[in-house]
């Protein structure tokens, strides 16, 4: 992790309950761990059901933004509420198959939107291409938003997509695959950020 400190913007942690997703992760004592090697910003991506009991735990771990996906939130307004004032920022992400319309109307609530590009739940799998449409469409509508809103994509994300996803509309590219499993992880990097 350390070694990919110098030429990254943040960390991306993905904390799966099992649940919500048939995958099992990490909590709140990992952040903590990974919050005391690095000071860079760290996204908490709570791929979880009911996250509002654990926005709390999060930041207190050390987080600096916390996503929470549309499909596990009865009262999205009151979970946004929450987030912002434990003082973490606000990411709201949806699964490939939920409808980017739901997202939309949180668009004044939140700082983040997360489009995931391939089903919550395991690393290392293919980047669905219709992501792109939905990257558009979010980028068409944040600027309605009255508040700068940055898109962000998740799943699949490399060097052979980075550039489309950029044109698309997408400012944050969270990638793990295919920066860690690279040869040269520098590289990798540096070929998504020449994909711009
Ligand atoms: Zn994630």
């Amino acid at each position: 992790m350390r070694d990919v400190e110098p030429f990254v913007e943040g960390f991306h942690l993905d904390i799966m309950d099992g649940v919500f997703v048939p995958n099992i992760s990490y909590g709140p004592v990992v952040v903590e761990a990974v919050r005391r090697v690095t000071s860079l910003p760290l996204h908490c991506h709570l791929m979880i059901t009911s996250p509002a009991k654990y926005v709390a735990a999060f930041r207190a771990a050390g987080a600096d933004s916390i996503l929470v996906h549309i499909e596990t939130l009865e009262s999205p307004e009151e979970v946004f509420a929450a987030i912002r004032a434990s003082g973490a920022s606000v990411g709201l992400t949806l699964n490939p198959e939920t409808p980017i319309q739901r997202a939309l109307p949180w668009l004044p609530s939140i700082d983040e939107l997360l489009i995931m590009s391939v089903h919550p739940g395991f690393g290392g799998q293919a980047f669905q291409p219709e992501s792109l449409e939905r990257v558009r469409l979010a980028a068409a509508h944040r600027d309605r938003a009255g508040r700068p809103v940055r898109i962000s994509i998740d799943g699949g994300i490399g060097p052979e997509n980075a550039r489309r996803v950029i044109a698309a509309g997408a400012d944050i590219l969270v990638a793990g695959t295919s920066v860690f499993r690279a040869p040269n992880r520098r590289e990798a990097v540096e070929a998504m950020r020449r994909g711009a």
